[in-house]
């Protein structure tokens, strides 16, 4: 028998009693799992087997298949913001689902999953969501190795600097010399990303990033994020 903490990614039914889960493990990494007569009956892992609870996890393996089977739940901690209020509840699954086509399969990334552990708990605090979403964004970007070139030049690896745009084809900032004939640039500075309270008073830059990085992950990793869908229709 194994044990984690962890989170779930995403759940379906299998027949009329069981669930094909994902987790997001802090020890093994993302997991997929039989949750058996978890569906038929609630009892089983007393409600705790859903999006933004923080859990130990203890499976067992099944010899030659990579499909666990999940025994039991014990709850760490409830982001319960993140079930009530709907907006928090997009920005939650968006979060989620973004770790989830970022994440190789069975690849432990402790550092990931304490970046998702700490963000859904500052969202879940009534912390500022965009602002924290994008660094979310970057953070994750960068730990599981498709992180964009924000200050040097994609294109040339000179300084991006002033009049720089970002191409999501060529994975990062171009200069204003490499931009000029590119495609899908848009305006972009590095600094921006770093300055967290110039990002407080510009929400709607910070959406406009929001949406280019949730296009970069789509792009990159060759999935779709149906959370994306939200994303786009966001005005500011
Ligand atoms: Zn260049």
């Amino acid at each position: 028998m194994k044990s984690s903490e962890a989170l779930l990614l995403r759940k379906r039914p299998y027949g009329d009693a069981d669930y094909v889960i994902t987790l997001f493990t802090k020890e093994f990494g993302k997991i997929s799992a039989f949750a058996k007569n978890a569906k038929s009956s609630r009892k089983r892992f007393g409600g705790r087997l859903e999006p933004f609870v923080h859990f130990r996890a203890r499976f067992r393996e099944r010899p030659g298949g990579d499909m666990k089977f999940l025994e039991d739940l014990e709850t760490i901690e409830v982001f319960r913001h993140l079930m009530e209020d709907l907006e928090l509840f997009m920005w939650g699954s968006f979060m989620t689902e973004s770790a989830e086509i970022l994440l190789p399969k069975e690849s432990p990334n402790e550092d990931m999953f304490n970046l998702f552990v700490d963000s859904l708990r500052e969202l879940n605090s009534g912390k500022s969501a965009m602002p924290l979403v994008l660094a979310f964004q970057l953070g994750t970007l960068s730990l599981s190795g498709y992180g964009p070139s924000l200050d040097a030049c994609a294109e040339c690896g000179k300084e991006a600097g002033t009049g720089a745009r970002f191409s999501i084809k060529k994975g990062g900032a171009l200069c204003a010399e490499c931009a000029a004939g590119a495609e899908n640039g848009i305006a972009f500075s590095g600094d921006f990303l770093r300055d967290k309270e110039l990002m407080e008073i510009h929400l709607g830059k910070v959406l406009k990033y929001i949406k280019l990085f949730s296009r970069f992950t789509e792009y990159h990793t060759e999935k779709k994020l149906n959370s994306s869908k939200f994303i786009e229709e966001l005005k500011i």
